[in-house]
């Protein structure tokens, strides 16, 4: 069973919740607790005949974040939309559809498709720096390009394999958008290296 934004009302979601528990299943709660703003302009940019109205949304979100410190005790657990594996998820799909994309720009070369999680930081150290993001989860890549045409290369930001809580940038090249979706899970295909640490 699966309820909504349409179970902001304690009555409606106990009805769900009684329902779930009858049949003797957990009943877990899944919250993307987007800001009222962008819950207008998203409701706003909707077609016509999809579009509520404006006060609907807010009231929606007075009773959903009404409802947020007593949530975890109407449920078995609650997880926050952005703490799921999204960009981890992403980076996976992708690198499974990559692989016909070999005519375009360095990034869609290397990347494919992924590339469209792209945004561009400001400048860097020199290097020009991306970063992939997806479902509030990012990882930075930085294009380094030393002169050595044989040498340029993409490098994705990781935490320091050498030294505990170290706070300094550690790189990792990679390839490829499965070797990114690598680096993003803790399992990088090449040597990491610490801008502190190892240099
Ligand atoms: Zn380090």
């Amino acid at each position: 069973m699966t309820g909504n934004t349409t179970h902001a009302q304690e009555q409606d979601r106990q009805n769900l919740i009684g329902g779930a528990r009858s049949h003797g299943r957990p009943v877990v709660a899944l919250l993307t607790d987007t800001n009222l703003a962008v819950a207008q302009a998203r409701n706003a940019a909707r077609p016509d005949n999809l579009r509520v109205p404006t006060a609907a949304v807010e009231q929606q979100h007075s009773l959903l974040t009404a409802a947020l410190p007593t949530l975890a005790d109407e449920v078995d657990a609650v997880v926050h939309a952005r703490d799921l594996p999204v960009l981890a998820c992403s980076l996976l799909r992708l690198a499974e559809e990559d692989g016909d994309h070999e005519d375009l720009a360095e990034v869609r070369r290397v990347f494919g498709q992924a590339a469209s999680l792209f945004e561009w930081n400001p400048a860097d150290g020199g290097h020009r720096t991306r970063t992939f993001a997806a479902g509030g989860q990012e990882i930075s890549v930085r294009w380094v390009d030393d002169g050595d045409p044989f040498d340029a290369r993409f490098e994705a930001r990781v935490p320091c394999a050498t030294t505990p809580g170290c706070p300094g940038a550690a790189w990792t090249v990679v390839h490829s958008t499965a070797d990114l979706a690598r680096a993003h899970t803790g399992m990088p295909v090449d040597e990491v290296m610490c801008d502190c640490c190892d240099s």
